[in-house]
């Protein structure tokens, strides 16, 4: 059968639909529907082959894109989850959450002119298809090595670090302080992003494949780093970035003043059913919400206030809507679910009233000054511009840093001058930290980043470990 090779042009790019705004605006459910067979075919024969992918390079797991493109516009499902899986140890999670504009599609050579092949949806397509076609992965002939290997942290660092030993005949035994795998996945990532059920279903694969998940256990509370030393093999670190970042502002403690992810955690607890106490839950139904930043945490702030009920959103970011770090596509159904962005404003004091509760946040304009070292443009404050935007509720989302555990010094396990652990890709054995036997990765090594990183660290750091008990 001979190929149309102007496929690309003949159709279109298309995203899958998405659900009902009346839907959308109550309901904590992915609000993107599925990708149907038919429409993974016309979608992935967009897909040119290029000689040289640069959607792979641009991925950072450099998963075989256009090789399993091909396969799925074949119906060839369970050959591309096997190809999938070479690389990456959550497909179905990173075709949900991975900024793509980014990554894979911005680096897709129809992008510029006829729109990118639309590889996440493809990807997150497969693999659910994978699942409901009853596909796990097969181990059967795996060999044991007897090695046993400790992972802290059952975020996608850690979840990906679990898995590629478990397919190398290491057993790794997780330990996380949640009762539930996933990390951010799960606790920081709302549901309106990626469902519950996509890690519940996850964790169930991972324990069929010997993976065993030692859940509500924190190390350094309920078991000591020295105990994980002596009983292990070696140790994995995918403990993350916890410390919040503040504003610096007037009244900034006060009651009704919330950090992003406390909010959210809350509103997963509640959806999982971890809530320990009702008081517990942050609920902004009703509220007149102000969420500061314009970060990805601030669109996942803006969305779940929406769908709580809140009588007014407003986002208010300090620089433009062309210099927000937050993806266009997560902006674009923010605004679509009523969120009113306002731009260039820089909170300066939470007004409270004779009660000492939140009524509203002054800001001052800004305007966009010369590029910094890093090319970026700094906003510089604009004299005599200040407001008060009404609010009964203020959001800080302004990003997060590492929060190095109290007994990491005590192990040798030194930090960067971030308080980022030190480990590295090109060291003897990949991602080994100052201790010999504790390797690291995700973003408790690079910084707050991106899921799909976390994965490619995790994975990586795996390979050390495996390199290092010369396995
Ligand atoms: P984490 O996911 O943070 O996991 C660390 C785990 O370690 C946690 O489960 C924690 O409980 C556990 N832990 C820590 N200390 C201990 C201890 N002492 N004992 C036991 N367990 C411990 N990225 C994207 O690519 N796309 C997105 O859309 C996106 N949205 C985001 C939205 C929000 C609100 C946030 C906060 C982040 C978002 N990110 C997104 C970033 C992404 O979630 C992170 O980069 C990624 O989860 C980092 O993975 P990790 O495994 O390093 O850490
Ligand atoms: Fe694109 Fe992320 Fe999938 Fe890589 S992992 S192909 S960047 S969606």
């Amino acid at each position: 059968m001979s190929q149309n090779v102007f496929q690309f042009i003949d159709v279109q790019r298309v995203d899958p639909p998405k659900k009902p705004l009346k839907i959308r605006k109550i309901q904590f459910v992915e609000i993107y529907e599925s990708f149907n067979q038919p429409q993974v075919q016309m979608q992935a024969d967009r897909c040119l082959e290029c000689g040289n992918p640069y959607c792979e390079w641009k991925c950072p797991v450099h998963n075989y894109i256009p090789n399993w493109l091909k396969l799925a516009k074949e119906g060839r499902i369970l050959e591309a989850v096997e190809l999938s899986h070479q690389t990456n140890s959550l497909p179905e999670v990173c075709g949900r959450v991975c900024p793509q504009d980014r990554l894979c599609e911005g680096s897709c050579t129809l992008n510029d002119r006829f729109g990118a092949v639309t590889i996440g949806n493809i990807e997150k397509y497969i693999t659910d298809k994978a699942f409901e076609m009853g596909w796990k992965p097969d181990l059967s002939n795996v060999v044991k090595t007897g090695k046993r290997v400790a992972v802290i942290g059952a975020g996608p660092a850690g979840l990906a670090c679990a898995d590629v030993l478990a397919r190398n005949g290491v057993t790794p035994v997780v330990f996380d302080k949640y009762p539930e795998i996933g990390g951010l996945l799960t606790f920081g990532i709302p549901s309106f992003k990626l469902e519950k059920e996509v890690m519940q279903r996850r964790r169930e694969i991972f324990q069929g494949m010997g993976v065993e998940f030692r859940l509500e256990t924190e190390v350094g509370k309920d078991i000591t780093f020295a105990d994980l030393l002596g009983e292990f093999d070696a140790v994995f670190l995918g403990v993350g970035t916890y410390k919040y970042m503040k504003g610096g502002f007037a009244n900034e403690e006060a009651p009704g003043v919330y950090d992003a992810l406390p909010y959210l955690i809350a509103n997963a607890n509640r959806l999982l059913g971890f809530e320990k106490a009702q008081a517990d839950y942050i609920d902004f139904a009703g509220k007149q919400v102000v969420v500061l930043g314009g970060g990805d945490t601030a669109m996942d702030c803006v969305r779940t206030a929406i769908r709580q009920g809140a009588a007014k959103v407003i986002c208010a970011y300090r620089r433009d809507e062309e210099n927000m770090p937050g993806s266009k596509r997560e902006v674009k159904n923010a605004r679509e679910e009523g969120v009113e962005f306002m731009f260039n404003l820089q909170p300066v004091a939470v007004e409270l009233d004779a009660n000492g509760r939140t009524v509203g946040i002054k800001v001052v304009s800004t305007e966009l000054g010369e590029p910094d070292a890093n090319g970026r443009r700094n906003p510089v404050v604009i004299e005599g511009s200040e407001q008060v935007l009404a609010a009964d509720a203020v959001v800080m989302a302004f990003g997060f840093q590492p929060n190095p555990q109290p007994w990491m010094a005590e192990f040798g396990i030194e930090l960067d001058n971030r308080d980022r652990i030190k480990a590295r890709e090109q060291a003897e054995y990949a991602f080994q930290t100052s201790n010999p036997k504790v390797f690291a990765g995700g973003d408790a090594v690079r910084g707050s980043d991106l899921v799909v990183t976390a994965i490619y660290e995790g994975r990586k750091a795996a390979e050390g470990i495996m390199d290092y008990l010369a396995v």
